[in-house]
């Protein structure tokens, strides 16, 4: 099959969370099972194009504000097997600093300019390369424009045998803008309501994807349950009941050349379930690094987090009400913080950090360091709202590093709770997101720790032993674009 996959992030080249790890990883995993994978993406400014092949001519969109002409770049994914990925340029739209936006302006206020160009601009780059793809695989509300564009008017247009496929993410996010803006997006004003993107008074792009698309997937299993419920809906539950005959959960994998602590280039000391002894070595690293008292018998609990509300950070650190201090406090372990957000939050870890011995962090993104909290804690803490997938706690499991978790999304598949009668699971699991059962949860697992050694070297081993591939999940998103096409045929 052909397949392009319309994306506004993929590693390395542009990255703000798992949308990014997911894409690229998918896209070599096709690509191993035999199919002809391509990527498209915005040229952001900070992709060098020093290290990209300009294609020859210029290409021509023809977008709601104007025909615009673009540059496009060529480069391939790294690794064994050569992805193509296509950057869309575009000097006003895309030069600047941000993917979605920046601390002073969090949503470009042209970001239905911006999609809308790479939008149209991957049908025009099909074309281009005289190459009509089986599927268009779009990601996100940031591309969810793209089944909107196949199904209206691409595919009277050449198209006649493509599907699309919509992956939701991250359900929160949903592209929703002024109404004046629809007619940016060069589609006829008459499918502002069929083809979905009526909001109120706004215009919504997800939601035209959710309508639009002919199959629509989700990250996990229990995330596509949930998000047909109005608590995890966020008011897209009734079209997602209602599309639920098309709408898959398929379990996102793990990059394992990147994320596997016997060959991870990245931490002081690798090991294996066989040799977990030498996972010590990497936590007097950690403690070393971060300013910790260097013990051995002190258990780390490590965080790795984007510092909004969904990763339930108020329930952790806002001021009076989180837990975080409390823990610290009562209890005897260490707490490491890697994150960065929401200013409140930022100023309050800081504020902790000169408060607490034991809590010490780097407000800030470095991905070294992301290696060296997962290979060097011995609890990984989750608590999530909500959680589409996750891949911290699957690399936490990888790395033997035990998960502290909260029973939704990605969390609920991949994390087995502790039985304290036989030592089975791989973590510790929460319910209810509140400050208190964090702390008790953090408690029982702090408790395991000290009191049951052998069970947690049984449950890391379980941990170590999960697997966590793209191919399985690879296979199960072919089978999703065989029904795709069968749909439309
Ligand atoms: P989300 O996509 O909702 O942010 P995921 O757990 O699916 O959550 O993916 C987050 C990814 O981003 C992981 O690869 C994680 O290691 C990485 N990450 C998040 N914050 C940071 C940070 N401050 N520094 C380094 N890596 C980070």
């Amino acid at each position: 099959m052909k397949i392009l996959m319309v994306t506004s992030e993929a590693v390395p080249f542009a990255k703000t969370g798992g949308l990014a790890d997911a894409v690229s990883a998918l896209s070599i995993a096709l690509t191993e099972l035999g199919h002809d994978v391509r990527i498209i993406l915005p040229r952001y400014y900070k992709i060098d194009r020093e290290k990209l092949e300009l294609l020859p001519e210029p290409m021509s969109v023809h977008c709601g504000f104007g025909e615009v002409w673009t540059g496009v770049y060529e480069s391939v994914l790294p690794g064994k097997t050569s992805v193509p990925v296509y950057f869309i340029d575009h000097e006003q739209l895309f030069g600047r600093d941000g993917i979605y936006g920046t601390p002073q302006e969090t949503d470009f206020h042209d970001n239905p300019e911006r999609f809308t160009l790479l939008c149209q601009g991957a049908f025009q780059l099909c074309r281009k390369l005289n190459w009509i793809p089986d599927i268009i695989h779009a990601h996100d509300w940031s591309a969810a424009l793209a089944p909107a564009i196949l199904k209206f008017s691409e595919r009277y247009n050449g198209f006649e045998n493509t599907a699309s496929v919509l992956t939701i993410h991250n359900l929160g996010y949903q592209g929703i803008y002024g109404k004046h803006k629809f007619g940016v997006t060069g589609l006829d004003w008459n499918l502002f309501y069929s083809a979905g993107f009526d909001d109120y008074d706004s215009m919504n792009f997800l939601k035209s994807g959710l309508c639009s698309s002919d199959y629509l997937t989700t990250v996990s299993p229990t995330y596509a349950k949930e998000i047909q419920n109005p608590a995890f809906g966020f008011r897209m539950d009734g079209i997602l009941r209602y599309r639920s005959e098309n709408l898959v959960g398929i379990l996102n994998g793990v990059d394992t050349n990147v994320w596997n602590p016997s060959i991870d280039k990245k931490i002081p000391t690798n090991y294996t379930a066989k040799t977990i002894d030498k996972k010590v070595e990497n936590k007097l690293a950690l403690q070393e690094k971060m300013g910790l008292e260097v013990n051995a018998d002190i258990p780390l609990i490590g965080i790795i987090t984007r510092l909004a509300d969904q990763k339930g950070i108020s329930e952790i650190f806002a001021p009076t009400y989180g837990c975080a201090y409390n823990m610290c406090k009562d209890m005897k372990m260490q707490f490491v913080i890697l994150g960065s957000g929401e200013s409140w939050c930022e100023n309050e870890i800081r504020t902790l950090q000169s408060n607490l011995p034991n809590l010490r962090a780097f407000i800030g993104y470095d991905d070294a360091l992301s290696h060296l909290i997962e290979a060097g804690s011995d609890f990984f803490l989750m608590p999530s709202r909500y959680e589409p997938c996750g891949l911290n706690q699957m690399y936490s499991l990888l790395y033997g590093t035990l998960p502290i978790v909260r029973r939704t999304g990605g969390l609920a598949d991949t994390v087995e709770n502790y039985n304290e009668a036989t030592g089975d699971g791989t973590g510790f699991i929460l319910d209810d997101l509140t400050p208190q059962s964090i702390y008790d949860t953090v408690g029982w697992a702090i408790y395991a720790w000290y009191n049951k050694k052998d069970h947690i070297e049984k449950m890391k081993q379980r941990a170590m032993n999960q697997k966590f591939g793209w191919d399985e999940s690879a296979k199960k998103y072919v089978e999703v674009y065989e029904n795709a096409l069968k749909k439309i045929k």
